[in-house]
């Protein structure tokens, strides 16, 4: 493809307005004004146009492809929700604007969204209460495990470690590092789930708390999660969980139903915020009653007369972790989608996305490995290591040989407790059509690997870009253009 400068030709230009008969008034100071005019290039307005939509479907997106990018994968947006965090009053608010002031036609509105969203989310995470500032997943791990150690501070507690099973989302035990603690990391079982026993065998009075995944990222759920919480809850530890992936769960069962101090969802995975290029994303924070003195100021709270404000008046508060109050416009967004889908909406997402995870790892079973023998949450775990053992086939040539046929790629090599791991989820909103078409291509391959596996090595062959050296691509970058 043709960059937009080659395919200039001087004086080509769009329909240009008569010049002004009105004088105009100087807004750019005389000294400021460029000499002579930059040099653009020059294109008719068709080219324009036919130039940036060529551009665009050069990439892979959710509009255009299945996605199945487990573990992170973007779940429904629907795009309403785009249309709500448009509106002129969300888009233009600003955080400094008077609270109250023209009887708060300003920023209450926005206010009354912010409170109104924490109080959802307590009541499907089981939580008391909700902070909207973290700006991220791990931001929020980062909040979680702040407000665990200004807790124990507050006890008087010694606490030196945190415990977190093998087939953790690496961002856990970062969480825990920064803020301070020691990582002990729990094996998985022959099952893929954290071992009750061994965790048993590291608890002790040191423990500040166990940070956990269920469904974990082999998709599995742990039936022994109550007794666990009991063991922890024994030596004053705080249960921690990552919601990051609620849509494996959403309106059938709580975190803090389960024994669960506090917990972080991704807005930007689970709740109607397309993501992409590292945000914008938000990670709020829910806890229970007991660590509610701890969270994050400013609060949002309802005052008698039914108005929102700003409380600051937080002693034991862990202070700001966030400018302002997170990113307001993911929060529209998802506002808008709970009000949109509704309590039965969202046991449908659940109910659909692990529906859909278990055809697809139902259908595929008989052609790659799988780490364990049960049935998955929202998202399954497919091993290559068949493939890589008689044909020297890797996850990495099988995902790039689904490029080959308009699927993005699968999260590959995650959970590292799996060798030659794909991990798949289709999520709630794809149907059966596309979750076959997914199923027959990865057949296809799988047979490939038989007759022909060097031409899944050489993949893929129809993409804008073929196979990259990856460490070459990410640590000696060539972004200079030779024509
Ligand atoms: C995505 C994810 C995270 C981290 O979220 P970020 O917004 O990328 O920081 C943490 N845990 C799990 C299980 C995840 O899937």
């Amino acid at each position: 493809m043709k960059l937009i400068f080659e395919r200039s030709v001087r004086g080509r230009r769009a329909a240009r307005a008569p010049k002004w008969t009105v004088p105009t008034h100087e807004l750019i100071a005389q000294n400021l004004l460029r000499k002579k005019p930059a040099e653009l290039p020059e294109l008719p307005e068709m080219e324009v146009v036919r130039h940036f939509t060529e551009l665009s479907r050069l990439n892979f997106s959710v509009d255009t492809h299945f996605y199945p990018l487990g573990s992170c994968t973007m779940k429904y947006n629907p795009k309403a929700c785009e249309a709500m965090a448009n509106l002129r009053g969300f888009l233009d608010v600003h955080p400094l604007w008077p609270q109250l002031r023209h009887g708060g036609l300003l920023t209450q509105g926005a206010l009354q969204l912010t409170y109104e969203t924490e109080r959802m989310l307590s009541e499907i995470t089981g939580m008391a209460e909700f902070t909207l500032q973290p700006l991220a997943g791990a931001h929020g791990e980062l909040t979680g495990v702040m407000l665990m150690a200004a807790y124990h501070r507050d006890r008087k507690n010694k606490k030196t470690h945190v415990i977190i099973p093998d087939s953790a989302h690496g961002t856990n035990p970062a969480s825990a590092a920064l803020g301070g603690y020691g990582v002990v990391a729990i094996p998985s079982n022959k099952d893929g789930l954290m071992d009750a026993d061994a965790l048993a065998a590291a608890l002790n009075e040191e423990t500040a708390g166990v940070m956990l995944t269920s469904p974990n990222t082999l998709g599995l759920f742990n039936p022994r999660i109550r007794e666990i919480a009991e063991a922890v809850h024994t030596v004053d530890g705080l249960m921690y969980y990552d919601g990051a992936n609620l849509n494996a769960i959403l309106g059938r069962c709580k975190p803090g139903e389960l024994g669960f101090d506090m917990c972080h969802l991704n807005l930007h995975k689970t709740f109607a915020s397309p993501h992409g290029g590292g945000g914008p994303g938000s990670g709020p924070v829910g806890v229970v009653e007991r660590l509610r003195p701890f969270l994050p100021i400013s609060r949002v709270v309802k005052t008698k007369d039914g108005t929102f404000s700003l409380d600051y008046d937080a002693p034991k508060t862990i202070g700001y972790i966030a400018p302002f109050y997170g990113n307001f416009g993911v929060v529209v967004r998802t506002y808008a989608y709970l009000l949109l889908i509704g309590r039965e909406g969202l046991r449908e997402v659940s109910n659909h996305a692990v529906l859909n995870a278990n055809y697809v790892l139902a259908k595929l079973r008989p052609y790659f490995a799988t780490p364990t023998k049960d049935r998955c949450m929202h998202e399954c775990v497919l091993s290559a290591k068949k493939q890589q053992k008689e044909h020297g086939v890797r996850a990495l040539d099988i995902a790039k040989a689904l490029l080959d046929r308009g699927i993005h790629a699968p999260t590959v090599y995650f959970p590292l407790i799996v060798p030659e791991s794909m991990m798949i989820e289709p999520t709630e909103t794809e149907t059966r059509e596309t979750l076959d078409g997914f199923v027959q291509a990865m057949i296809e391959i799988a047979n490939q690997a038989e007759t022909d596996p060097d031409a899944l090595h050489v993949a893929p062959t129809t993409t804008p870009v073929g196979r990259l050296d990856e460490v070459a691509a990410a640590k000696q970058m060539d972004l200079a253009y030779s024509g």
